[in-house]
């Protein structure tokens, strides 16, 4: 018989959540002598103490809610009980803590990496077609097929062809406020490391996105070809679909040709640029998966990588933490800015940041936001913040970087993939088979039930936390010599191996017309 277990995440909660597979039932009674007054499925809350009716429940030392009736001691708090707490104003935050010794630096870590011209490294060598308009997607699709038939095996150095499919570009409206966001994430996706500098892109014609709109004199880095490769589909020159496809293939081939020439070359693991983030979260996430994926981030930011944390919903009830962290009051106010953002944009539509949890959230014992926010932003580490991103802008600099998303798991992906990443690391409770062509996504599953069912899904365990098999620095280190080898080309990760590819989403908050 298993030992009955919960986790207590600070000395100060006065709430516990139930560790084994399937739950308790009423009447387990824990080795320090605490007794089930009430079954308590898995990762769902017990009180540790008698709570009376309004009184804070205490989770990770932050208030997660007050009880809306008297709890007992050794009960399921289940999510019926507990109300939520207001959000945090965005007034009086505080402000960066001075003095802090910086993380020590961590040395002679490295990977094998594709290099740029415009200096990034790439972890794939991967043609990419960029489209200015959904209109195009059809004819792209059909031309990718036979691009990877007919002209991929003949590049051997090449990964794979990846057509840049959204739904944006034309019956939007375009000089609305908000459309820029879309627009330079598409720019920045074509500039993503992995698609090797030079940009082929493929235009309609009569579209609201023009190519020089998309990509403006000097929005190509000098040595990339400066202007991208485009073919339009409406040209005079085109006699028929089959002309269509021939030109899209000619131009292909010299892009694949060019691309081929590329060779993997050691690289430092400050080359990394890492997107955290997590889907289908559960009360486990913020107590295995994501301090795992919070002691990597140390390390990667340690060896001078950057990592980016994001999902702006989730973080915001805890941005007192976050200012506190942040490097100066710079970036303290850039976090504040995209908070206050956020906040406008939910209430036009009517709704605020509770609008984020799931029903799988809260299946998995997840009672609120505020709950989930304090498991999120565990994965941010503990690096002070060095910069702030606004939805779709390009990374400039290393260390930890706030890239504000919305949480939305193929938003997310798609902006941190416009912001640079080359490296994906994706934490899930509930199970997601989440993945994307551009870049390889690490999964870490946040408990043992769900890395063994799903054992050809998922690529590390941080379930091993939970039962005490593992610490968190044993899987974080596991995580980062992982994304060393991912990185490299030595290993895939599942996603890849089965080319489990979601549809990337744009972040357009501006009408449609
Ligand atoms: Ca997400």
């Amino acid at each position: 018989m298993t030992i009955p277990r919960t986790i207590r995440m600070h000395e100060n909660d006065n709430v516990a959540i139930v560790v084994n597979t399937g739950g308790l039932p009423a009447g387990t009674v824990f080795p320090d002598g605490l007794t089930l007054a009430t079954r308590v499925p898995e990762g769902h809350k017990v009180a540790l103490v008698d709570i009376a009716q309004g009184a804070p429940i205490v989770r990770y030392d932050v208030t997660i809610g007050h009880a809306l009736q008297p709890i007992a001691r050794g009960t399921w708090v289940e999510e019926s009980l507990v109300g939520m707490p207001a959000a945090r104003g965005l007034d009086d935050l505080p402000g960066p803590v001075r003095g802090r010794a910086p993380l020590a630096p961590l040395e002679g870590h490295t990977f094998e990496g594709f290099r740029n011209p415009d200096g990034s490294v790439g972890t794939r060598n991967i043609l990419a077609i960029s489209e200015t308009v959904q209109c195009v997607s059809g004819v792209v699709a059909f031309a990718v097929q036979r691009i990877k038939q007919e002209l991929l095996p003949k590049y051997p150095n090449v990964d794979d062809v990846v057509a840049i499919e959204h739904t944006y570009g034309c019956g939007v409206a375009i000089d609305a406020p908000g459309a820029e966001i879309p627009i330079r994430t598409l720019r920045n996706i074509a500039k993503n490391p992995n698609f090797g500098g030079r940009v082929m892109l493929v235009s309609l014609g009569c579209e609201k996105l023009q190519p020089a709109r998309m990509f403006p004199p000097g929005a190509i880095p000098i040595g990339s070809g400066e202007q991208p490769d485009t073919v339009c589909l409406q040209d005079a020159a085109h006699v028929g679909f089959g002309d269509m496809i021939a030109s899209i293939m000619r131009t292909a081939e010299q892009h694949l040709a060019e691309l081929d020439k590329r060779r993997r070359e050691t690289v430092p693991a400050s080359e990394l640029v890492v997107g955290v983030q997590c889907g289908g979260s559960d009360a486990f996430s913020g107590v295995t998966a994501n301090p795992a994926v919070g002691f990597a981030s140390d390390l990667l930011v340690r060896a001078g990588a950057a990592v980016m944390f994001s999902e702006t919903t989730e973080v915001r009830d805890g941005i007192a933490q976050l200012t506190a962290r942040a490097a100066d009051d710079a970036v303290a106010q850039a976090m504040i800015r995209e908070m206050a953002w956020y906040d406008a944009y939910l209430k036009r539509g009517g709704v605020d940041r509770s609008a984020n949890t799931t029903p799988g959230n809260k299946k998995g014992g997840l009672a609120n936001i505020t709950e989930k926010a304090m498991g999120s932003i565990i994965k941010s580490g503990t690096a002070p913040i060095a910069g702030v991103l606004a939805p779709g802008e390009k990374l400039q600099q290393k260390g930890l970087i706030y890239a504000a998303t919305p949480a939305s798991d193929f938003i997310c992906g798609t902006l941190q993939l416009a912001a640079g990443m080359n490296l994906h690391v994706f934490t899930t409770g509930r199970g997601t088979p989440y993945g994307l062509a551009a870049v390889p996504v690490v999964k870490v599953a946040t408990r043992d039930d769900l890395a063994r069912r799903w054992h050809d899904l998922m690529d590390i365990n941080a379930g091993r936390i939970a039962t005490g098999d593992a610490t968190i620095a044993d899987v974080g280190w596991e995580l980062f010599h992982f994304l060393l080898d991912v990185a490299s080309g030595r290993k895939k990760t599942w996603a890849e191996h089965w080319r489990l590819h979601n549809a990337l989403t744009l972040f357009n908050p501006a009408p449609v017309t």
